[in-house]
C-alpha cells in the first residue's frame, strides 16, 4: 500500500531543498499539491507548487468539505490539502506532503501507520533568519512573520515520528533517506 511521507518545518529550514535532492537522487514519489490563498512567489506556477486560489474560492472549498485539512498558517493566508488530490496521488504511489505542523499532525492522525511524519529542524532561529534573507524571495515583513512563528512551530517537533536537524545539508539528506528506506 502506498505511503504518506509528511515533511514539516519552520519556513526556511530547508524542506524544499531536501525534497528536491531526494528526487534528484532517484527517489520516486508523488507530491501532494496543496491549495493556498497566498500569491505565487518567484517562478511558482498554478498546479505545480500550489493550486493558487482567491480567498473566496478557498472559502467555498472549505464550505464544500473539499479539504482533508486546512489551516490559516499566517494571518489571511490559508493552506489546505485537497481530498481529491490525496486520493488521486495515492493510487499512483507514495505521496509526499510539505505542510505546516498542525496539518502534518492531522494527516498523521487520519492515516496512522500509513503515514511517516518528519520534522526538519533548523540549527537555530538566527540561522533560519539568515536562510530566509539569503533565499531572497520574501519581503522583510513576510520574513518577520515566518520567524515569529518558528519558535511556536518548533514546539511541535517532539510529536513527529522523526526529527532531522538540517545543519549540514548532506547529512540531513542522508538521514532522511535512511528513515524512508
Ligand atoms: P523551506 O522549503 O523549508 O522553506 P528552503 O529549502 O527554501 O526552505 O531553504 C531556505 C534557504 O536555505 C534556501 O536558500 C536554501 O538554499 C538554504 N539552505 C537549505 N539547507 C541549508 C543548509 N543545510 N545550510 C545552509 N543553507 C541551507
Ligand atoms: P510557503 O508560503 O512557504 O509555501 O508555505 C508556508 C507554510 O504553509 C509552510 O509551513 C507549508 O508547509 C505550509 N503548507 C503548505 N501547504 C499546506 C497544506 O496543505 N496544509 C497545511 N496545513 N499547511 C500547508
Amino acid at each position: 500500500m502506498s505511503k504518506l511521507i509528511i515533511f514539516s518545518a519552520p519556513s526556511g529550514s530547508g524542506k524544499s531543498t531536501i525534497i528536491n535532492s531526494l528526487r534528484e537522487r532517484g527517489m520516486k514519489f508523488g507530491f501532494s499539491i496543496s491549495a493556498t490563498s497566498r500569491k505565487p512567489r518567484g517562478t511558482e506556477q498554478n498546479g505545480v507548487e500550489y493550486y493558487f486560489l482567491t480567498p473566496e474560492e478557498f472559502r467555498q472549498k472549505i464550505a464544500n468539505g473539499e479539504f482533508v485539512e486546512y489551516e490559516e498558517v499566517y494571518t489571511d493566508m490559508f493552506y489546505g490539502t485537497l481530498k481529491s488530490e490525496v486520493d488521486r496521488k495515492l493510487t499512483e504511489g507514495d505521496v509526499l506532503f510539505d505542510i505546516d505542523v498542525k496539518g502534518a499532525l492531522n494527516i498523521k492522525r487520519i492515516y496512522g501507520e500509513r503515514a511517516i511524519s518528519i520534522f526538519i529542524e533548523p540549527p537555530s532561529v538566527d540561522e533560519l533568519s539568515r536562510r530566509l534573507h539569503g533565499r531572497g524571495t520574501d519581503s522583510e515583513e513576510l520574513i518577520q512573520k515566518r520567524l515569529a512563528k518558528a519558535e511556536y512551530e518548533m514546539s511541535f517537533a517532539t510529536q513527529f515520528d522523526h526529527i532531522v536537524v538540517n545543519d549540514d545539508l548532506q547529512k540531513a539528506i542522508e538521514t532522511v533517506e535512511k528513515i524512508l528506506k
